[in-house]
This record gives structure tokens, sequence and C-alpha cells, in this order.
């Protein structure tokens, strides 16, 4: 009896000691990739999801097995804009609408510099702290980091992975910060943000009257300062699929954001492409990477009350995310080593409407769910299933919706409040993750608490 109580206790020790050797040893998430779809609140993922797959079908990220809502406010407003939004989850702190990762700043915008571009920096001194971000915490690990984007890589979004800045709008500032050696380098990024890729040429290359008005009036050419640093420096798609591993990367592919996914040039690469560059390039680092991926265009067809461009760019965002997910099972089969999260800054105002029937389309007039005929306002005119809370289109007496004008590339959704452009909605967002320590993302949670769960993911 002894004996046998004995062995059992040996062996709950020795199991309990396993046990213990394999949390201290278990490697946290090696790798993250953040995704981030600008204003991809709820409403727009379900509409994205009805227009490509139908109400019964699921959006790649969709499928992704953790979850979690999110609370968006940021410091000084119950609803945010992209800079201390992205700033909060890259850096754990609430920040004031339109500052750039900087703690307790106040928002001063640029003032004009001589050819009439705000790129005189007026922040002042000691105008906030600088909490450090994920992407720099990962460099200083050793880690690859990188920042992708379809809009200018100097936006909100992507800036407050790796700059530091009272303001959003200081583009030419921000520029300065990502170039190694340069005035103004941020030195947390030590030798240089491995991978960026976006639009914003403008603010990387020197003022010319003629060819390049909104340049820089400093004069400096920071594209040629990221070639002389060792980076490969790429103009195109094409540029960018000959780029081979072991050398930094910088992609500018538009003088100010990339094209529409629907309109876009063949010289611009997809984000799904951008994202499986950054893979190959990033992933060649044995220590890991983190990388960020903006699908940015979805806040702006939304800012521009265009629906159907916002769904497109949804559909075009996830699959960035399924080249992602494709590419790091290759790697790491189960994704034991990497974290993948998928989420938005903001809501915007766009809802769906009425009580369209199954099946009926999306951008279309809403067709009644028990007769199918076109459904009525309480002034008999017809209506579309998608419309936004505020925004210029609004007429003092509606006239009907004309279905295929409604689902028109170019049309432009009706709005209740007429402001001059449609807004950020203040709602929770949704998040999705895989992977390493993907479980610890649950509940209603804050947006600073993404970034302290990705930290502890990735043992920063
Ligand atoms: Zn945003």
């Amino acid at each position: 009896m002894k004996t046998i109580h004995t062995c059992a206790l040996l062996l709950a020790a020795a199991l309990q000691s396993q046990a213990m050797a394999q949390s201290i040893t278990a490697p946290p998430a090696k790798n993250i990739i953040f995704f981030l779809g600008d204003g991809m609140g709820p409403t727009t993922i379900t509409a994205a999801r009805i227009y490509k797959y139908r109400e019964e079908g699921l959006l790649n990220f969709e499928r992704l097995d953790r979850t979690a809502r999110i609370k968006t406010y940021s410091n000084d407003a119950m609803v945010t804009d992209s800079a201390p939004s992205m700033g909060a989850y890259m850096t754990g702190v609430k920040i004031n609408n339109d500052v750039i990762s900087l703690q307790g700043a106040k928002p001063r915008a640029p003032g004009k510099d001589a050819n009439g571009n705000p790129s005189v920096d007026r922040c002042g001194d000691n105008n906030g702290s600088a909490p450090p971000t994920i992407l720099e915490l990962a460099k200083a690990s050793g880690r690859a980091v990188g920042a992708i984007t379809t809009t200018e890589l100097t936006h909100a979004t992507p800036a407050a992975t790796f700059s530091h800045i009272c303001n959003r709008n200081a583009a030419y500032t921000i520029a300065q910060q990502i170039v190694p050696g340069g005035a103004g380098y941020n030195p947390r990024l030590k030798d240089g943000v491995d991978v960026l890729m976006g639009g914003g040429r403008v603010y990387f290359t020197p003022f010319d009257a003629k060819s390049n008005p909104h340049g820089r009036a400093d004069g400096r050419d920071l594209l040629a300062e990221f070639k002389a640093d060792g980076y490969f420096v790429a103009a195109t798609r094409a540029d960018m699929m000959s780029a081979l591993p072991n050398r930094k990367f910088v992609g500018v592919y538009a003088d100010s954001h990339l094209d529409y996914a629907a309109d876009r040039k063949a010289t611009q690469p997809t984000l799904a492409e951008m994202t499986g560059k950054s893979i190959e390039l990033l992933s060649k680092n044995p220590k890991g990477f983190f990388l960020m991926v903006e699908g940015g265009k979805i806040d702006h067809a939304l800012h521009d009350s265009n629906a159907r461009k916002a769904l497109e760019e949804v559909v075009d965002f996830d699959n960035a995310i399924q080249t992602a997910l494709d590419r790091m099972r290759q790697l790491d089969p189960g994704l034991d080593h990497t974290l993948i999260v998928v989420t938005a800054d903001h809501d915007h105002t766009m809802v769906m409407n009425g009580y369209p029937k199954r099946g009926n389309p999306i951008l279309g007039i809403v067709h009644d769910y028990a007769t199918g005929q076109p459904a009525l306002d309480a002034d008999g005119k017809t209506y579309t299933t998608l419309v936004y809370g505020g925004g210029p289109n609004r007429r003092e007496t509606r006239v009907d919706v004309d279905d295929a004008r409604a689902q028109a590339p170019d049309y432009h959704q009706e709005t209740a409040v007429r402001l001059p452009g449609e807004g950020h909605g203040g709602g929770d967002v949704k998040l999705y993750a895989a992977g390493a320590r993907a479980a610890s993302f649950k509940g209603t949670i804050e947006n600073t608490r993404v970034f302290e769960l990705m930290k502890a993911a990735a043992g920063l």
C-alpha cells in the first residue's frame, strides 16, 4: 500500500515537474501578425460577408477560433480617430485624438512651409511622453519587424507602430522618424524597420514646383537615404517581387494612398502580395518577427459613403489574411509559435436598414422579406439596405432609389444627419485571433488590453 502510494506520489511529482518545465520552456509567440481593418466595424464585416458569400457564409478571418469585443474610446473622446485607437493597440495607453503614440500630448497641427505644405512641426517641447510600441519592443528583442498598408506609409495606423508625434497630419516628420541615421530618426527602431510598404511618396521626396508640389521643403530625398543605408527600395509591384531576403526593404508604390482594390493599377501590388512578400522577408530572422498589416482603404470608402468599395476592400483585406494563414501554416504548422490577430480600430456609421428578403443584394434597395416587393418608407419611397448615420448625401425630400443605380460602383448611400463627410462610429469592434496564446483574447476588453495580451504572448 505504502509502495503504491509512494509510486503515485513520485509519478505525480514527475508529471508536475514535467508540466512546470513545459510551462517555463514553452516558447511564447515567436511571430505576431497584427491585422488592422481600418474602420471595419461589425456591420461592415456582416455586409462584406453577405456581399461575398451570402448570409450563410463566412469571411476567411471569421473562421479564426478566438474572438473578443473591443472598446475603442480614446483618452479624450467617446468616438476615436485612427491615431489613438491604433496607439492603444500598439502601446497599451489611451491617447488623445489625433495624437500618434504619445501619452498626454496635445495635438498641434503642423504649420505650412513656404510651399504651402503642412511640414512645420509645432508640437513643442515636453508635449507628452513616448511609451514603447510593440513593434519597438519586438525589435529590441531581436525580432524582425514590419509595417505595411494600403494608405500612405505615414498615415495614422502605420505611424502609430513606429513613430511618436503630437499630430497625425505631421506626415513629413513621421517620414523622417523611420529613416535610419538621418535627422529626426526614432532610435528605438535600432537599425531600422525591416519591412515598410505603402504609399505617400511625396513625404519622402524633395519639393519640386512642377513634378512634386507636395514634396519635402527641406530638400531631403528619404528614399535615397534609405538606399544609402542598405535598404532595397521598391517603387512598383515588379520591384517588390524581385526583392530577396537578407536586406531591409521599403516599398513606396504611390504619391499618396494606394488605389482601391477595384481600380488598382498593375504597378501596385495587392495587399495579399505585400503580405506574402513581407512574411518571406521577415521570417528569415530565427528569432521571429512582428508584422502589422493595415487594410486602410476600408475606412476611406466608408468616409466617402461608398459602401460597395468598402465591402470590396474588406474582401481584399480578407485575402491578405488568408495569404498569411497559408504561408504561416507552411512555416509553423499548427501555428504553435505564431499569433495572428485581426481587428479594427473603430466602427463607422453604416447600418443595415429595413427587413430585406434573404438573398436580396446587400447593395440593393430593400425588397420585403414576405412579399419580395420593394419596401417603401413612410413617404412611399424606396430605400437601400445600407445607409449611413452621417454624411453628405441627404435630400430635404427623399426620392425613390433606383435598384440598378444603388448597386453602381460610384453610388453614395444616403445619410440621416447631413455632414461634410461620413464619420466614425463609437460602437465596440470585433477581434479575431488564432495561434499561440490566442485563447487569451476573450470577453469585452479595452483596446489597451490587446497590447498587454500581445506583449505577454510574445514574452516582450
Ligand atoms: Zn481608422
